[in-house]
């Protein structure tokens, strides 16, 4: 079993968003469990990266103290020249050239960790991308009916991509930016011990601002997630290829653009209103800050002026004030950036928590035998994940190797429901389906998908050669040139393929290859159909081909499936009824409900409602028939 470490809902935290507990259990005990698993990503995608950052960081922290102290020795030395005070010019000179080597030094130490930085956010990014496909992969399909899902989804691909070697960066900055800020501080408090408690004090409302405006602004995107994958989504109407001839046609274009503006104008008052907030705050913060400098510099003035400091203190001691303010005000950003970021990172936390549970229900799963099949549904129930409404109904039914089976139903009835539960891809919500008399939810999945030669509704479409569409359909089984021919023929599919530029090699659609060829949808429904009969299966499906193929070829592949299943199960999801008349058994199923089960010449028997379906189609060909023949 796998632990239940499923997230809570969002919205559980709103209600305990303030308070104590609240403050250490999910600011920074959640903190630093986010940055951690930063780390640790970062760490699966380059170790090295994380230690030369580390050193980097280090030397960044104590590179500007050693600057400021090089500086004012240069300046105090300027100084006893001007008075006179100097023997040699070398005495200048020492701290000129140290001064040199720092500013070298400094530059190489900037392009080394620049240069990390972008390696890192390039590795560590398709690190992350190809860590959500990889989860993609075995996330249950049910998930992907959900919305919450897809949200996660979003966020986490928009967001993991760049956040973490960000946030990386950040902490290192961070790091060096405390150490030069401590450095400063003790320089500081040689002038008066109370100075950079003053400066400190004036940092401390900026930060807080910054940290509770991080934090709206992370709500609020969070609240308003929906809006963008509206937009993307009225975006990806208006551009996708496959949608824009509709559109334009029904003149949809004026209506999604309007659709996105007004959702952009939405999300565009909230953000407007935080950032301007923000600024306003900060801009009434940083006229203390400037004051309290002021008193600062006239204090160190007043000091070389009448007390007992030189030239070189004056640079050391602004230099240190000024050091100070910046190197503060970068921690409060940084942190600020932190946080949010870890924020973010959330996002795919949850999104990678996402559980399966479309796996063995047994600890040591079995792999079917291949050859002769039983399949029984006993009492099988179903509704969508989310939902209440059962799409099927109570269904129990018998499939046998050598048998032709023929689903038929209006629209909606619940046919492709019934072959995805059979596919294991969703589970029944009661019941159970028996494959060779034992559970399909106790066999491995993936052996289990191997039994299956399918072919969806909606078949997929890969931009590759023709050849590898055929292949795609057994991946184990690799590219057999013979076996491709032979699919393509049953199919019907070889006569247009050989008609192709480049027969087999030809690319298929346009995304990537200029000469990419674009098929019709019954072409691409024969190539689905070679891509099924590529695979060595036990169990044929056919999903409704009706909408792509023209009836005789739809005549042609039924006869190659039923030619091809003679060992096999074989089940042909169909509107037209012409295929039922041979089949072994026909099961008509309405609301989810079997209504009639039987062979063709059983139900017209009956007269019920599989013989009104049939008679009122035979007597629509009957009178395109007529009108032909007139
Ligand atoms: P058929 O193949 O017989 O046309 P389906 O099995 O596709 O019917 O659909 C049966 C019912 O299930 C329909 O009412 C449909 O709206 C619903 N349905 C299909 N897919 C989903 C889904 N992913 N989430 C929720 N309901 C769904």
């Amino acid at each position: 079993m796998k632990p239940n470490k499923r997230p809570p809902h969002h919205g559980s935290h709103e209600h305990e968003r303030h308070g104590l507990r609240y403050f250490f259990k999910d600011m920074i005990l959640g903190f630093f469990g986010r940055l951690l698993y930063i780390v640790s990503l970062v760490w699966e995608a380059k170790r090295s990266i994380l230690f030369v950052l580390a050193l980097l960081c280090l030397l960044d922290g104590v590179l500007p103290v050693v600057g400021a102290y090089i500086g004012a020795e240069l300046l105090n030395r300027l100084g006893l020249a001007i008075t006179g005070q100097l023997q040699s010019f070398t005495q200048i000179l020492y701290p000129l050239i140290a001064l040199f080597l720092h500013q070298f030094f400094n530059k190489i130490t900037s392009r080394i960790s620049q240069m990390t930085t972008r390696i890192a956010g390039e590795l560590v990014s398709n690190h992350i991308r190809l860590k959500i496909i990889c989860k993609a992969r075995n996330v249950d399909l049910g998930s992907f009916d959900r919305p919450e899902f897809y949200e996660k989804l979003e966020n986490a691909n928009r967001e993991a991509g760049h956040r973490p070697i960000q946030i990386l960066s950040a902490t290192f900055s961070v790091v060096s930016a405390a150490i030069s800020v401590v450095s400063f501080i003790v320089i500081l408090a040689g002038l008066h011990p109370g100075a950079p408690l003053l400066i400190l004090v004036m940092a401390l409302p900026g930060a807080i601002i910054n940290y509770i405006y991080r934090r709206k602004t992370f709500l609020y995107m969070r609240h308003r997630s929906k809006d963008r994958r509206q937009m993307n989504y009225y975006a990806a109407v208006m551009t996708n290829k496959d949608m824009v001839k509709e559109v334009r046609l029904m003149g949809l274009s004026d209506t999604f653009i309007g659709k996105f503006k007004t959702v952009f104008a939405r999300y565009y008052a909230g953000i407007q209103r935080l950032i301007l907030h923000e600024g306003f705050w900060h801009m009434a913060i940083s006229l203390a800050t400037v004051l309290a400098n002021a008193v600062l510099f006239v204090y160190v003035a007043h000091q070389v002026a009448y007390g007992p400091l030189q030239l070189g203190d004056y640079s050391l001691y602004t230099g240190a004030l000024n050091s100070i303010v910046s190197y503060v005000n970068t921690l409060v950003t940084m942190t600020a950036t932190i946080y949010e970021g870890t924020l973010f990172i959330d996002n795919m936390m949850t999104f990678m928590r996402e559980e399966e549970t479309i796996i063995p229900s047994i600890a040591a799963p079995v792999t079917p035998t291949r050859g002769h099949h039983t399949i029984e549904f006993r009492d099988v129930c179903f509704a969508y994940p989310g939902t209440e409404h059962n799409v099927l109904d109570h269904i129990n039914l018998h499939l046998e190797s050598g048998q032709i089976t023929v689903l038929v139903g209006l629209n909606g009835a619940g046919k492709t429901t019934l072959i995805k539960l059979l596919t294991r891809l969703y589970d029944p919500t009661s019941g159970v389906i028996l494959l060779d008399g034992r559970d399909i939810r106790e066999y491995d999945v993936k052996e289990l998908y191997k039994i299956f030669g399918i072919v969806f509704q909606d078949f997929g479409k890969y931009a590759v050669s023709v050849r590898e569409n055929i292949a795609f359909g057994d991946v184990e089984r690799g590219i057999e040139e013979e076996a491709i021919r032979t699919a393509a023929r049953e199919s019907a599919a070889a006569e247009f393929i050989e008609a192709l530029p480049e027969g087999y090699d030809t690319p298929l659609m346009r995304y990537f290859e200029e000469n990419g060829t674009e098929l019709s949808i019954g072409q691409w429904q024969k190539l689905s159909v070679a891509r099924a009969f590529y695979k060595k299966s036990d169990i044929l499906i056919l999903d409704e081909p009706t909408a792509s193929l023209d009836p005789l070829a739809e005549q042609e592949v039924f006869n190659q499936f039923s030619r091809l299943g003679d060992d096999k199960i074989t089940i042909f999801v169909s509107h037209r009824l012409s295929s039922a008349t041979v089949a072994d058994q026909v099961v008509v199923l309405e609301y989810g409900k079997i209504i009639e089960c039987g062979n063709h010449r059983a139900l017209m028997k009956q007269k019920g409602k599989y013989h009104r379906l049939f008679t009122t189609q035979a007597s629509r060909y009957l009178d395109e028939d007529d009108k032909e023949n007139e």
